[in-house]
């Protein structure tokens, strides 16, 4: 009885289910083991499994006279992997996955569902902490979040709310120790509004279940409050090439110069010839607002100097072109 006995895929599938049924924290109990220090089975879905319980259990499942393999008598780490490999499975190492700090994103979407069931905390085995869990490593893998290559399995999800339930003070006392900064400055913007973090956590949701590869423009200035999501899907649409111009024709048409309409900048008498038609867009529409695949309309575009969009982006939150153009006049 050994690791090596070990051949049939099929016995691993249904220690995968076995294991989601009863989740992590009751299957290493139920087979006598530790947790597998970082060593995971990741499925299509984006579930992870501990691997070395795992094969221990697939073990039973494929020779019930000799039952599961104990966790004494065989190596977790490589050669586990490695017989996982073998037979299919995906694995994820240590060091691509532990301890990688949330997201802006991945903590809105936590927030949400905290909000959303608080009074009440749903443990790892709820289904709306699986289903974040595995939107969080589908996320993961658009590559768009700082996140990439980190898995959040249930139990990492329910930890996060217990944070956040530490931060609630209509939950004195309770709750896991407080979640750091980032968690803080969230709360404090989302928690009084549930209603615009629903509707950005809608946007988020929407935006990484609809767009499968977002190209990466160089990152300029503070993601917005919404998180860096939604910042992508905000620069994309204000680097979409054939609305920009359309926009600056508009303008030409209208005023026969482009000007910023925040301090009134023209490139093109300042920098002559080199500066003719050059002018940036800024999309005005809020960031949470944005959908995948929707058209951006004209009048969403307003036309602003390279220096004052800058100023719109440098850090949260952004600034309206009102906001904008007050300081300006201030001056
Ligand atoms: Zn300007
Ligand atoms: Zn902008």
């Amino acid at each position: 009885m050994a690791l090596e006995d070990l051949t049939d895929p099929s016995a691993v599938l249904r220690a995968l289910e076995e294991f989601r049924g009863l989740g992590q924290r009751n299957f290493l109990k139920k087979y006598g083991f530790g947790s597998s220090r970082g060593w995971m089975l990741v499925d299509a879905d984006g579930h992870e499994y501990d691997a070395k319980a795992i094969i221990g259990a697939a073990h039973g499942y494929q020779y019930p006279a000799q039952g599961p393999l104990p966790q004494s008598d065989f190596h977790g780490g490589q050669p586990t992997a490695r017989k996982l490999r073998e037979l299919g499975f995906e694995i994820l190492e240590p060091t691509t996955r532990r301890n990688s700090v949330w997201t802006r994103d991945e903590l809105i979407l936590a927030l949400e569902l905290y909000v959303r069931h608080r009074p009440s905390l749903p443990d790892d085995r709820h289904p709306d902490v699986i289903e974040l869990s595995s939107l969080l490593n589908r996320l993961a893998r658009t590559a768009i979040s700082r996140s990439e290559g980190s898995f959040r399995n249930a139990n990492g999800v329910a930890m996060k709310l217990q944070n956040f339930r530490s931060l609630d003070p209509s939950q004195k006392g309770k709750g896991l120790s407080k979640g750091g900064k980032a968690e803080v400055e969230l709360w404090k913007l989302f928690a009084e509004d549930p209603e615009r973090l629903r509707s950005v956590a809608k946007a988020i949701r929407a935006a990484v279940t609809g767009v499968q590869n977002f190209p990466t423009p160089e990152p300029e200035g503070e993601d917005a409050e919404e998180g860096k999501i939604l910042t992508r899907l905000h620069q994309i649409r204000e680097r979409d090439y054939r609305i920009v111009e359309r926009r600056k024709l508009q303008a030409l048409r209208a005023n026969g110069a482009l000007h910023c309409d925040a301090c009134g900048f023209n490139f093109s008498l300042k920098y002559g010839d080199r500066g003719n038609g050059f002018i940036e867009c800024h999309h005005a529409k809020p960031v949470s607002g944005l959908q995948p695949g929707e058209k951006t309309k004209l009048n969403d575009l307003i036309l602003l100097c390279a220096n004052c969009h800058r100023m719109v982006h440098s850090r949260r939150p952004w600034l309206s072109l009102e906001e904008l153009r007050q300081i300006i006049i201030s001056d």
